[in-house]
């Protein structure tokens, strides 16, 4: 039977919709059980929560991979667990790597201390260089791995000439889109084999959950599964409710993310006391043209660059009343935090000042409260620091 194609806000919310059995519950149980009653001798792979085959598990990747436009997904227990399990199925023992220098601090991490140990080589090539793709890949090279858009510059990397070297040389394509999630952006469209995200962040929404997924083709996640079960990554089943839960509201709350992220940036880019703002749906940003024609929205990070430096951006914070000075992304309420002392600490001053991260660099992520509240609280700490400096 040939099924009309769903939006991505219906399938947010059902997945595949099915009629419900009269008094059926609405809402979906919590199959909150580390185990299944097993039929007498059969032979079937057995119900165990730590093999990902949980309802609760089974559901919620089955909505992602929907989502993502990919054959199938698995949700495990971080974005880093995530990370971790796509490039251990990709990669073996004297394989090469390329990866994009723009990526997530913990992601930079694991390439540099863990991947060594099983004598898997990374070579980083900056986006910026974009003929360095083809030029770094030797004849041990797997994979690529980029992340977009990036953290905290917001940077928004064209996948198309990445993907034509991957599939020239036969390469897989890992793409990190946690900050768009795939109701803005969809890189399996883009020509990525793999999508890593981190499900801590826009899926569940809610900053009350850690957990991550991937998604690409059956056998590629039939891999990532097999890697769950014996490294011990799944996902508890209580925590995939709750994802589950908080996709149903992913589209609405993407709408009002990227309009709060806008007004915020356009605020900011017109503020005294701001001297630079990092948002792709600003035309000053260097990506705009090319977010403006692969993103559904720009949604709700934004990055600010205070007049006054380190010092500004302290003073600011401190006074601060609505928006919360805390790591993280993507939950409802308004987040700010510093790169130096956070995301981009390991790297030291001059690291981040190469890389366009100067001290006095905030971090906003936009939550869904009405704008003029998020836009009041930074005006008036703002105005405070103003008087001050
Ligand atoms: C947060 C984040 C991760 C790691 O996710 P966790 O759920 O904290 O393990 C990976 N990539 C990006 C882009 C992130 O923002």
């Amino acid at each position: 039977m040939s099924r009309p194609k769903l939006g991505l806000s219906t399938i947010a919310i059902h997945g595949t919709p099915h009629r419900r059995p009269d008094w059926s519950p609405v809402a979906p149980s919590v199959h909150q059980s580390s185990t299944f009653v097993n039929p007498i001798g059969a032979d079937d792979e057995v119900l165990y929560s730590r093999y990902g085959n949980n309802p609760n598990q089974v559901e919620v990747a089955r909505k992602y991979a929907m989502l993502e436009g990919a054959d199938a997904a698995i949700f495990v227990s971080s974005g880093m667990g995530a990370t971790a399990l796509a490039h251990l199925a990709v990669l073996r023992p004297g394989d090469h790597l390329i990866s994009s220098t723009w990526i997530y601090g913990g992601t930079q991490k694991l390439f540099d201390e863990e991947l060594g140990r099983y004598g898997i080589e990374v070579t980083y090539v900056s986006p910026d260089q974009a003929r360095l793709w083809r030029k770094s890949v030797r004849k041990s090279t797997r994979a690529i791995f980029v992340e977009t858009p990036t953290n905290p510059l917001m940077r928004v990397i064209d996948l198309g000439p990445i993907a034509n070297a991957a599939e020239e040389y036969g390469l897989a394509l890992l793409v990190d889109a946690t900050f768009a999630s795939p109701i803005n952006f969809r890189p399996l469209e883009h020509g990525a084999d793999v999508v890593i995200t981190s499900a801590t962040k826009y899926l569940n929404g809610h900053s009350d959950v850690i957990a991550g997924a991937v998604a690409g083709s059956a056998s590629f996640v039939e891999e990532v599964t097999r890697l769950m079960r014996l490294w011990g990554q799944a996902i508890d089943p209580h925590a995939a409710w709750l994802i589950d839960r908080g996709m149903r509201t992913l589209s609405v709350r993407m709408e009002r993310h990227s309009i709060n992220g806008m007004a915020v940036a356009q605020w900011a880019e017109q503020h005294a006391g701001v001297s630079k703002v990092h948002y792709p749906g600003l035309p000053s940003h260097p990506d705009h043209k090319h977010a403006k024609s692969v993103l559904a929205g720009f949604g709700g990070m934004v990055g600010l660059e205070l007049k006054g430096g380190a010092k500004a951006a302290e003073r600011m914070l401190k006074r601060l009343k609505l928006i919360t000075h805390a790591p993280s992304l993507a939950g409802v309420e308004t987040l700010v935090s510093e790169p130096r002392l956070t995301s981009h600490k390991a790297i030291g001053a001059e690291g981040r000042a190469r890389i366009g991260i100067p001290d006095g660099f905030l971090r906003l992520s936009c939550g869904i409260e009405d704008a003029a509240d998020i836009i009041g609280d930074l005006e008036q700490g703002l105005k405070q620091v103003s008087k001050e400096v």
